[in-house]
């Protein structure tokens, strides 16, 4: 490991490290970095983790051992996936919990604080402005909300970890006016809140579903347990904005009809309302890095276009960059572009047929195709419907698309044949 050196003569601080934003990546770049002995500073704009807790935090079970997370993380666990149609429903279950749904500001906290027992610096309410290059090292410059105070630092690596809002290393926002077909845009908005207990045991245990015409034209919505007598209620549409199937432009009218004929009850006590746009860029468009800079998580895509689950992928492309970047810091490597590699190879083909496959189904206009997938899903075992939500494996979507196809193919035909029936009887 390099020391960070301090001869300069100035009172700039020097890290190994600037790593911002403190989401699921950047915690987990900043953990295992500082765990090798790096000089680390974490940098988040937001002065708590309550304050963006967008997630709603649903993953398979297999997340807590993956990455090492403690069961503090956990809100809730569930045996069941429950899929809902606009007109049918299905029940996958499991005798052990399946999946789980994390707090999603426990995560980051406990990355964080990680991080910070291991030896780095978290710095909360500091809002990255800008960056220049300097030979061997950049100047990083954050403004500090406590003060309004801009001060600059300097790191030998940076890391990207701001999200899909790509601060850094992209700097600038897409749109999905702006890039049409090049990008996905997911936008979500979620409301926890506090129910009767007999409404919270109806989703207690269980992460359902709902897609389709009534409850979420080009998108789906959720019913999460998230702890005793919370709920996390939401709904995401994919390309907003957009028109591919016909559908209410407030999404808020689409969650307030979800609370009202899912939860049933006028005793609902909102406790918070939160949401984001995630811009997902097809094909893996993104710079992964450039010089010693370098992007993690959402700002490389990692988040999952089908069913917009990130959270594992973003901590695995943390993981990952923190290994390029401890390379690179040792002199082993000359520069950082085997990164690019190594996470084009996690997502490969699993995340461009979930691209094909989130085209498909979420622009589907037709509600009838919608129960027609359900029913397709319906074929599959628990553990083959976890392979295609959870993991993308190509042969569950395989079996998934082709008892779909199957279905489409007998409903032509049994159209075909009540029409001839009817054309004879008349
Ligand atoms: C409504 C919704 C529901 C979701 N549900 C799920 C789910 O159930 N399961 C799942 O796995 N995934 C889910 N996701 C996706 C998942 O949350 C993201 O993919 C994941 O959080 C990406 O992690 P990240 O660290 O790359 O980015 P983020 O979590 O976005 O973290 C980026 C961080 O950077 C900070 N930041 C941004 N700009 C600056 C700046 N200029 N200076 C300093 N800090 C900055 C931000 O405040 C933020 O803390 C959901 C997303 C949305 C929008």
């Amino acid at each position: 490991m390099i020391p960070a050196y301090s001869f300069f003569g100035d009172d700039m601080d020097d890290y190994d490290v600037v790593i911002v934003g403190a989401g699921p990546a950047g915690g987990a770049a900043a953990r295992s970095l500082s765990k090798s002995g790096f000089k680390t500073l974490l940098l988040e704009k937001e002065k708590s983790f309550a304050a963006n807790d967008f997630s709603s935090g649903g993953a398979p079970i297999e997340i807590l051992s993956d990455f090492q997370l403690p069961e503090t993380v956990v809100g809730a666990y569930c045996r069941e996936i429950r899929i809902s149609a606009t007109q049918a429903t299905h029940v996958w279950r499991d005798d052990a919990p399946t999946a789980l749904v994390l707090d999603f500001k426990k995560v980051r906290a406990f990355l964080a604080e990680t991080a910070e027992k291991n030896g780095a610096k978290l710095s909360l309410g500091c809002t990255y402005r800008a960056h220049a290059h300097e030979t061997g090292h950049s100047v990083v410059t954050f403004k500090k909300a406590e003060n309004g105070l801009t001060e600059s630092v300097r790191a030998k690596v940076l890391i990207d970890a701001t999200g899909s809002d790509r601060r850094v290393l992209t700097g600038r926002t897409k749109t999905q006016a702006d890039w049409k077909n090049d990008v996905i845009v997911g936008r979500g908005i979620e409301y926890l809140v506090e129910v009767p207990e007999q409404v919270y045991q109806a989703y207690a245990d269980c992460l359902s579903f709902y897609i389709g015409a009534k409850w979420m034209p080009q998108g789906y919505a959720w019913i999460f347990p998230m702890q005793a007598n919370c709920l996390k209620v939401g709904v995401g549409r994919n390309f907003p904005g957009m028109q591919f199937v016909p559908h209410r432009a407030a999404m808020r009218d689409y969650l307030d009809q979800l609370m009202a004929e899912c939860l049933k009850t006028d005793q609902v006590n909102i406790l918070d309302r939160h949401g984001k746009t995630i811009v997902y860029t097809c094909h893996h468009r993104d710079r992964y890095a450039d010089q010693n800079v370098i992007a993690v998580g959402d700002a490389v895509s990692t988040v999952n276009p089908l069913t917009f689950e990130g959270i594992r992928h973003a901590l695995k492309s943390g993981e990952i960059a923190a290994r390029q970047v401890q390379d690179f810091l040792e002199k082993k490597t000359a520069n950082l572009k085997t990164y690019e590699s190594e996470m084009r190879a996690y997502c490969g083909m699993k995340w461009v047929v979930s691209e094909l496959l989130t085209k498909k189904i979420y622009r589907e206009p037709e509600d009838e195709k919608m129960t027609l997938m359900l029913q397709a899903l319906k074929a599959l075992s628990l553990a083959a419907l976890k392979d295609l939500v959870f993991d993308y494996r190509l042969k569950a979507v395989m079996c998934f698309y082709a008892v779909y196809q199957f279905l489409l193919f007998k409903r032509i035909f049994s159209f075909q044949a009540k029409s001839t029936r009817t054309g004879r009887s008349g």
